[in-house]
């Protein structure tokens, strides 16, 4: 591992410098192009006044530019902001202002956009067109750098904004250098990298499995593949080309493997498949496991405040046969420690329900001008509480339930949304399911299954209650069930169970 970004743009430089480190449509990037570029790049941020310390954002697709201009950032100590595309205009203004960004970039297709957040902005910051900067590195001096040390931000990613208004999370080289991770931590034997890796990063870079795997990748001193955003038929296609490992989210699985040409797809090279950011329905792994059969699946679970990835399902625990831990999302990477406590933050025995809270180098610093949500979520001994319910078995492994702003109280009973969801999955009229709790006179709050039709499918309310009353509990059978088009999902493709509620719950709570 290496304690800086500078000295990991020095090493590869060196070790390998004609060995391609990325590339996009076909677009390489050899390691010593890398590092050069790297050195232009800081000169042309300094040319615009951007100093160390200046946050800069960035609203685009992914692309090779984008992760080139990161690890600068990184190894200088400005802060870059990656804005998701996917959102709409006004909360992609809530964000810019928030960051006071002192520059922005536009990637391909986004510059009228990104010109008119600009001009509406308070600081007016200024533009840079993925093009124009493209054009002017070649040009640009290579000036000597002054590597910021490990400690410095240079990472402000905001959360997915699932229960509320995201917030931006300060991380530092450290956070990414210092727990050296799953993907990098030797003992783990995915963890080894090999001049051989190629690694399709796809997912959006506004988000930490997009950045933070990206980052991971391109630091791996592998050959990292880089797609402007996720579909089916490009992950598939780069898998046939021979990718060996990947990182999605289960909504993406689903698509992939469900899409017509995994079938004719060539698996064989694909070594790691890694998932994770969301609940994964138990039938959903089944069928990936079974679709892509040669490769090791290793489920990740983490969030923004933890740089990402802290605690791993490993290969071994995917076992079709039944095992019991192919329902729990891991146990504590190396270095990593997990704890579950009740509301007053003290440990409650294994397999008592609680929340999360984890101790970790890679611990963000704290959230961007939000003192008291720093307070909230990092104790003052460092421990950060995900918000996130699980228990942990004997072994250290948990099992995450649900958020726990999304538990339903109906009747007095816990209902964890996840759980019946999973229950639901597998019902043959229905392709999607989100569970929430609307209010009900009786029971408080009653559990209500929102269901997406498989295609040519009519969804029979009584029949999805009777499938779901044989696969749990009485008290967390759904009392009803909604048909909807389509899932409410934010660009990391989880559902937003609040937006469903809302309407439910209009002026009530
Ligand atoms: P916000 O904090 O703004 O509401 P968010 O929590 O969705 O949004 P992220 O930091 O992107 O923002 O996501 C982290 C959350 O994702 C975790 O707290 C957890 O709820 C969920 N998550 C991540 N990995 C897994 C996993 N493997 N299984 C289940 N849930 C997961
Ligand atoms: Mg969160």
């Amino acid at each position: 591992g290496f304690e800086t970004f500078d000295a990991f743009f020095r090493h590869w430089a060196e070790e390998r410098p004609d060995a391609v480190s990325h590339e996009q449509d076909g677009r390489q990037t050899t390691y010593a192009q890398l590092e050069e570029f790297s050195r232009r790049y800081a000169a042309f941020l300094s040319a615009h006044g951007v100093m160390k310390g200046d946050r800069i954002a960035w609203i685009g697709k992914n692309c090779d530019l984008y992760f080139q201009m990161l690890l600068t950032c990184g190894r200088i100590g400005v802060v870059m902001v990656p804005i998701g595309w996917r959102l709409a205009p006004a909360e992609m203004a809530y964000i810019l202002e928030d960051t006071r960004a002192k520059l922005v970039f536009a990637g391909e297709g986004f510059e009228a956009v990104v010109h008119e957040l600009a001009t509406a902005a308070p600081l007016s910051p200024q533009v840079i067109e993925e093009g124009a900067a493209r054009a002017a590195i070649p040009g640009a001096p290579a000036d000597p750098i002054v590597a910021a040390e490990p400690e410095a931000a240079f990472l402000q990613l905001y959360t997915s904004g699932t229960t509320g208004k995201p917030k931006g999370a300060v991380l530092c080289q450290r956070n990414f250098m210092g727990l050296r991770g799953p993907a990098l931590d030797a003992s783990l034997p995915w963890a080894e990298w090999t001049p051989d890796d190629a690694i399709l990063v796809c997912m959006p870079c506004a988000h930490i499995g997009g950045t933070g795997l990206g980052t991971m990748a391109f630091c791996g001193g592998a050959r990292a593949i880089v797609q402007a955003e996720f579909t089916a038929e490009g992950a598939l296609s780069a898998i046939g080309q021979g990718i060996t490992r990947f990182f999605i989210v289960p909504a993406a699985l689903q698509m992939l493997i469900q899409h017509p040409k995994a079938t004719e797809t060539d698996f064989t090279r694909l070594k790691y498949v890694m998932y994770g950011a969301a609940p994964i329905p138990l039938e959903l792994l089944r069928q990936a496991v079974t679709t892509i059969p040669n490769a090791d699946f290793i489920q990740m679970y983490g969030m923004t405040e933890t740089t990402g990835t802290i605690a791993v399902l490993p290969p071994w625990d995917h076992d079709l046969a039944g095992n019991e831990r192919m329902r729990s999302a891991g146990k504590a990477c190396p270095g990593v420690a997990i704890r579950i406590t009740d509301a007053a933050g003290h440990e409650v025995p294994r397999r008592t329900v609680g929340e999360i809270q984890i101790h970790s180098p890679a611990n963000m610093l704290h959230y961007w001008q939000l003192p008291e949500a720093t307070a909230k979520t990092l104790t003052p001994d460092g421990w950060v509480c995900t918000g996130d319910a699980a228990y942990m078995d004997e072994d250290g492994y948990i099992f995450i339930q649900d958020r726990i702003k999304d538990m339903i109280i109906s009747g007095g009973e816990n209902v964890y949304p996840a759980e019946v969801e999973s229950a639901i999955y597998g019902h043959p009229q229905v392709a999607e399911v989100a569970v929430i709790g609307v209010p009900d006179t009786r029971w408080g709050e009653a559990v209500k299954a929102c269901v997406v039709p498989r295609e040519g499918c009519e969804v029979d309310e009584a029949s999805v209650i009777a499938w779901a009353r044989e696969r749990i509990a009485g008290f967390k059978v759904p009392k009803s069930v909604d048909v909807i088009p389509a899932l409410p999902r934010n660009p990391s493709g989880k559902i937003l169970r609040r937006t469903l509620r809302e309407p439910y719950w209009e002026g009530m709570d």
